[in-house]
C-alpha cells in the first residue's frame, strides 16, 4: 500500500512538472515575434538586428534563430525558422555573411521534448532525492544513514530467557503460561474457537522485570520477539510514528507466531484531547489502535506492553480486543527479593556465609533491577580488591552504593514509615473484611508503589455489572479506611499524605453518585455526561449554584462514609493490630492470611515463626555478637 502511494506521488509530481515546463516554453516562445524568412532577411539588410543577441538552435535540420531587433527605437524579441538552403544562401551572400557567421550555434538537438527533458533534469534529480529521503526516513533512517540516529526499524531478537530466569512474581508468571501454550500451537486454540488475548499490558515500577517477563514468554514459546520503546515512535516528522507502528506490525505478522513488546507505551498511548498529547502522538496512537483491531485474535501475534502508569493511558487502548488484560507487577516483597538475589547469585562466586533472607530484609523497596545491581556492585568490589568471593560486607557496601546512587529516590522505608503504612493498609483491609458490600481483599502489601506507600488489591465480591448505592458507599468507606486507621492510631495531627490517592478515588465515586447516578438529594438530573468525564472534565454545564450544591453533596457522602470507616475500625482494633503486625513482619499478606486473622483472632503461624526469627536476630545484634550472620541452627541442616 505504501509503495503504491509513493508511486502515485512521483507520477503526479512529474505530470505537474511537464505541464509547468510546457507553459514556460510557450510563454517564452509566445512573447517573441515569429518572423518569416523574408522579414528576417529584410531586417538583416536594414541592419536592424542586434548582432550580439543572436542565437541559433537546430531542430531536425531547421535553424531556429532567435534574437532582438530594433522596432521604432525599442528592442523586440523574435524567432525565425530557416531551412538549410536559406541558411546556406545567407551564409554565402556577402551582404549577410559577416552577421550570420557570428551567430552562436548550439549543439544539434533533435526534438523539442528533449530540450524540455534536459531543462527538467535538475528538477527530476531533486524530486528523486526528495522521494529517496522520504522513504528512507519512513523506514527509519537507513541504519543510521542520512538522518542520523540509531535505526528505529523494529528490532527482532531471539529470546533465550526462560521463566526460570524470572524470580518471584509467580502469580503473574502463571497468568502468562497460557500465552506460551497458545504461541506454541495457535491452531489448537483456533480450532476450539477460543479467543486468546491479543494485548497484555504490564503495569509496574521500573526494573520490576516487565521486559524480562515478556522475553521469557517469547523464550519459552520459542517465537520471534519484536521490541520497540514508545519513545522511539515519537519523531519530529509528523506521520513517522504512525508508519513505524505499521512497519512493526507488518514485520510481526510475517513472522507470526511472535511477540511484540512495546516498552513505555505511555509515551504514545497518552489520553487524547489532553494538553499533554500532540498531534503526532495522536496519529501514532490511532495507528496503534487500527493495527490492534486489524489482526484477528488467532493470528498468532501477541502484543505485550509495559508502563508504570495505566491511568495516563487512553481508555481506547484498554477496550476489549486491545489491551484487555492488565497484569500488575509490583516491587518484590521480602520473599521475592530473596528469590531474585539467589537467582542472580547463581553465576557468581559467593561466600557460603551469606544468608539471602537477611539481605532481602535490608533491601525493602528495591526493584529486581536494583537487587541485580547490588550483586553486580559487590562483584566489582571483589575484583577491585583482588579477592575471590563476595562476602557480606561487600553486599553491605553495594547496598549503600545502590541506595546512595540513583536509587535514593526510591524511598527506602524508615521504621516509622513502615508502621504508619502498616496501619493504613490494615485499615483498608479491615473495611473490606467487615463491610459486606465492600470489595474482597486479595492481597495487602506495605511495599511502596508509585505515590502510594503500600496498597491493597480488592476485587468486587459479586460479579454483577451494577453497583448499588450501598456498594458504592462501601467502596468509598474502603478507600477512606486507610486514613481512618491512621487517625485512630496516631491522632488527628499525625495523619499523613499517604491517603492522597484514596481521597481522589473516593471523591470520584461520590461525584459520580451525585452527578451521574442520581443517588443524592439533588435528584435524578444528570449533571455530567460519561463523555465529559472520559475527556477528563469533572464539571458539566450547570450553574454555579448547582456546582455549589454538588460540592456540598459530595462532601456529605464522604463524611458519612468516613464515619462508617472510623466506626468499623474503632470497634475492631484488635483485628487491625493483628493485620498491621503481620504486614510489618511479612510485608505482603494474602487473602487467606487475613481471613485466618479474622476467624481465629490471632497471628497466622508463618507470621509468628518469622517474628521469632527476627527477634532472635535483633537480640544477637544488640549483644554485639560477631556471629551476626552465622546461619541459625535450624538452617544449618
Ligand atoms: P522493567 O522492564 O520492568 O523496567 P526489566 O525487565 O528491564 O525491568 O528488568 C531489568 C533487570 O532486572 C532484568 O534484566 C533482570 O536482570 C532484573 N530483574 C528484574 N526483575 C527481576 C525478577 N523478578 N527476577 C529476576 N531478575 C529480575
Ligand atoms: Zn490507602
Amino acid at each position: 500500500m505504501k509503495n503504491k502511494k509513493t508511486l502515485w506521488i512521483i507520477i503526479i509530481t512529474l505530470l505537474l512538472l511537464v505541464v509547468l515546463g510546457f507553459a514556460i516554453y510557450s510563454f517564452i516562445a509566445g512573447s517573441a515575434e515569429k518572423l518569416s524568412y523574408q522579414q528576417f532577411q529584410d531586417l538583416l539588410s536594414q541592419n536592424k538586428i542586434v548582432t550580439s543577441s543572436l542565437e541559433e538552435k537546430i531542430y531536425n535540420g531547421v535553424h531556429v534563430i532567435s534574437g532582438v531587433y530594433e522596432k521604432n527605437g525599442s528592442p523586440h524579441r523574435f524567432v525565425v525558422g530557416i531551412n538549410n538552403q536559406q541558411y546556406d544562401y545567407l551564409l554565402n551572400n556577402p551582404m549577410f555573411r559577416d552577421i550570420v557567421s557570428q551567430i552562436v550555434t548550439n549543439q544539434e538537438i533533435t526534438s523539442p521534448i528533449w530540450t524540455l527533458a534536459q531543462s527538467l533534469l535538475p528538477v527530476l534529480i531533486m524530486v528523486g532525492v526528495y522521494v529517496w529521503i522520504f522513504s528512507a526516513m519512513s523506514k527509519g533512517g537507513m541504519g543510521g544513514g542520512i538522518l542520523g540516529g540509531k535505526s528505529s526499524r523494529p528490532r527482532q531478537i531471539k529470546s533465550d530467557v526462560k521463566f526460570s530466569d524470572v524470580a518471584g512474581i509467580n502469580e503473574e508468571k502463571t497468568e502468562l503460561v497460557e500465552l506460551v501454550d497458545y504461541l506454541r500451537n495457535p491452531n489448537k486454540y483456533a480450532m476450539m474457537g477460543a479467543r486468546v488475548p491479543k494485548g497484555v499490558l504490564m503495569e509496574g515500577p521500573p526494573g520490576t522485570g516487565k521486559t524480562l517477563l515478556a522475553k521469557a514468554v517469547a523464550g519459552e514459546a520459542n517465537v520471534a520477539f519484536f521490541t520497540m520503546a514508545g519513545s522511539e515512535f515519537e519523531e519530529m516528522f509528523v506521520g513517522l510514528g504512525a508508519s513505524r507502528v505499521r512497519d512493526l506490525f507488518g514485520d510481526a505478522k510475517k513472522a507470526a507466531p511472535c511477540i511484540i513488546f512495546i516498552d513505555e507505551i505511555d509515551a504514545v498511548g497518552r489520553k487524547r484531547n489532553t494538553a499533554m498529547g500532540s498531534a503526532t502522538n495522536e496519529q501514532t496512537l490511532n495507528q496503534l489502535l487500527v493495527e490492534m483491531d486489524g489482526f484477528g485474535s488467532n493470528s498468532g501475534v501477541i502484543v505485550m506492553a509495559a508502563t508504570n502508569r495505566v491511568d495516563v493511558l487512553d481508555p481506547a487502548l484498554l477496550r476489549p480486543g486491545r489491551f484487555d488484560r492488565i497484569i500488575q507487577i509490583s516491587l518484590p516483597d521480602i520473599r521475592e527479593r530473596e528469590a531474585i538475589l539467589k537467582l542472580h547469585a547463581r553465576n557468581k562466586s559467593v561466600s557460603p556465609e551469606i544468608d539471602w533472607k537477611r539481605v532481602a530484609e535490608r533491601t525493602p523497596g528495591f526493584s529486581g533491577a536494583q537487587l541485580e545491581n547490588v550483586l553486580n556492585e559487590a562483584a566489582i568490589l571483589v575484583v577491585r580488591n583482588k579477592r575471590k568471593m563476595i562476602t557480606l560486607s561487600d553486599i553491605d557496601e553495594a547496598i549503600d552504593r545502590v541506595v546512595g546512587g540513583p536509587a535514593k529516590k526510591s524511598r527506602a522505608m524508615t521504621i516509622q514509615d513502615k508502621k504508619v503504612v502498616s496501619y493504613h493498609e490494615a485499615g483498608h483491609a479491615l473495611i473490606g473484611l467487615k463491610l459486606d458490600s465492600a470489595s474482597k481483599v486479595q492481597k495487602v502489601t506495605i511495599i511502596p508503589r508509585g505515590n502510594a506507600g503500600g496498597y491493597t488489591i480488592m476485587t468486587p465480591k459479586d460479579e454483577s455489572n451494577f453497583s448499588s448505592k450501598e456498594d458504592l458507599f462501601a467502596s468509598i468507606a474502603g478507600y477512606l479506611g486507610g486514613r481512618a486507621a491512621e487517625e485512630i492510631m496516631f491522632g488527628k495531627d499525625k495523619i499523613t499524605t499517604g491517603a492522597h490517592d484514596d481521597l481522589d478515588k473516593a471523591t470520584n465515586i461520590a461525584r459520580r453518585m451525585v452527578t451521574q447516578f442520581g443517588m443524592s438529594s439533588l435528584g435524578l438530573t444528570k449533571y455530567l455526561t460519561m463523555q465529559e468525564e472520559s475527556y477528563g472534565q469533572t464539571k458539566g454545564v450547570y450553574s454555579d449554584e448547582v456546582a455549589y450544591k454538588i460540592d456540598i453533596e459530595i462532601n456529605t457522602i464522604l463524611d458519612n462514609c468516613y464515619k462508617i470507616a472510623h466506626d468499623i475500625i474503632s470497634k475492631n482494633l484488635e483485628t487491625l493490630e493483628l493485620i498491621a503486625e503481620s504486614l510489618r513482619v511479612l510485608e505482603t499478606i494474602t487473602a487467606e492470611q487475613i481471613e485466618y486473622i479474622n476467624k481465629y483472632n490471632k497471628l497466622p503461624n508463618e507470621v509468628i515463626l518469622e517474628k521469632e526469627r527476627m527477634e532472635k536476630e535483633e537480640k544477637k545484634k544488640n549483644a554485639g555478637e560477631i556471629l551476626e550472620f552465622e546461619p541459625d541452627e535450624d538452617e544449618k541442616k
